[in-house]
């Protein structure tokens, strides 16, 4: 049972179903569905172009359960793969619930109207995917994602007890705007100016947005400034590893951007309330995506590399020990393979991995897990074959910030 049907033709839907197209022995026929149909027939024609595969496609508004559960029983799959926006989630999930069929996403639940999000809305989900038989997989991306089998896999192998975890996410990607975002900007913006969060003792430490500030020398990357920010995994993580004492999200951002974010805040383009303008209400950062570069433009024109890991410090036999895991992606050869920039394709990948597994049945469950739930091994060899390479090296000393 090899059918998917995948919901969202953006940056990560597209890199998802290149991906799943290049590995027909596990994914024998392939959905894509989205808001615009358009955007999955371009990428069906390049699907087609680069590996001779057919990918099925249709038009669909996910906001709509039961339009989706048609859409759901007609292809039949045995998984749907959520790549469309975090809006989407629980309604997709109803869906899949209504159909009988397993779900996986990349990106938790948020509200439109509050910038939030955690995965409070969908672990209430638990019982009824429990009742019904079916898995649901949540944050199966890179981060979230990644992250979390890098640091399930550093539990499982490499540390006896991990006591610090901090997870480094770097983007030393240049496409060349003045300002850009490299995925969703609504989604993008409104993560990246909300209060800093870490999990310190026991308890969530806020601080204000991007106001903690390190630097660190990246591999193949160089230094670059990295903020601390809150982060979908760090709620996951403090759930699923209580005894680590402090966990951190760090993210990079170069002075440009950060320079026309403090602008677009201050003249209000940040907004997500609406305001009259011209005698219709307009919401201030929906009016600014439209003006701002679609993230799947930027593939072509997007150079140098991502470098996303966890460092983990804790005791191994005894003796304190500091483990660094972490992949680098280049964006052109993101490109190349995919038509895709890397965050698309550091996003995409994961989700075709976890796919994979659950069609395969070697993730297997009834209920709403995380990834921090799953066996890391299988996932790890994978991310080592399907384009996203990890390194493993022990550091001399823990981080000393
Ligand atoms: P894009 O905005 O490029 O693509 C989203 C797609 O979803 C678009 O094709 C859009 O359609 C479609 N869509 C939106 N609303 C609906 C709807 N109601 N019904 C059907 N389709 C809809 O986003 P990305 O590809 O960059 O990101 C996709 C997801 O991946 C997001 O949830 C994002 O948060 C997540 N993500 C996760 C990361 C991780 O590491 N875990 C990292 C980066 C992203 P249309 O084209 O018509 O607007």
């Amino acid at each position: 049972m090899g059918r998917v049907l995948v919901i969202g033709a953006g940056g990560v839907g597209s890199v998802a179903v290149h991906k799943m197209a290049m590995s027909p022995d596990i994914f024998s026929h392939i959905t894509l569905a989205s808001r615009t149909k358009s955007k999955c027939d371009a990428i069906a024609e390049s699907v087609k172009a680069r590996t001779g595969v057919v990918v099925e496609t249709a038009a669909l508004d996910a906001d709509d359960i039961a339009a989706t559960t048609a859409l759901i029983q007609s292809v039949k799959p045995a998984l749907v793969v959520n790549l469309a926006l975090p809006y989407q989630d629980l309604a997709i999930m109803e869906a899949c619930l209504a159909a009988g069929v397993n779900y996986l996403d990349t990106a938790n639940y948020e509200p439109r109207d509050e910038a939030k999000f955690e995965y409070s809305w969908q672990w209430a989900y638990q019982d009824r995917f429990k009742d019904a038989g079916l898995m649901a997989l949540l944050g199966c991306g890179f981060d979230p994602g990644v992250t979390s089998v890098f640091t399930t896999y550093t539990a499982k192998h490499l540390l006896d007890s991990i006591e610090t975890l901090d997870i480094l996410d770097c983007n030393g990607g240049d496409h060349g705007h003045p300002f850009a975002t490299n995925f969703n900007p609504e989604i993008n913006l409104r993560e990246v100016t909300a209060p800093s969060r870490h999990w310190e003792n026991g308890q969530w430490v806020e601080g204000p947005a991007l106001a903690h500030k390190q630097v660190f020398d990246f591999d193949q990357v160089g230094e670059k400034n990295m903020y601390l920010m809150y982060h979908e995994e760090l709620e996951s993580l403090a759930k699923f590893y209580p005894e680590i004492k402090r966990i951190r999200f760090w993210m990079t951002f170069g002075d440009a951007y950060l320079k026309h974010l403090d602008v677009l805040g201050n003249v209000g383009m940040l907004r997500i309330d609406p305001v009259m303008f011209e005698g219709r209400e307009i919401i201030p950062l929906q009016f600014l995506k439209a003006l701002l570069p679609e993230p799947a433009s930027l593939g072509p024109r997007t150079k140098g590399k991502t470098n996303i890991g966890t460092i983990a410090t804790g005791l191994k036999d005894g003796a304190q020990k500091t483990v660094y895991i972490n992949n680098v992606c280049d964006h052109e050869e993101a490109y190349a393979e995919t038509g895709s920039q890397a965050v698309s394709y550091t996003t995409g990948v994961p989700a075709m991995i976890g796919a994979a597994l659950m069609v395969q049945g070697v993730y297997s469950g009834a209920g709403v897990f995380n990834m921090e739930q799953m066996d890391p091994d299988p996932f790890m060899d994978m991310l080592n074959v399907h384009g996203l390479p990890w390194k493993m090296r022990d550091l001399p000393a823990p981080l000393d910030f």
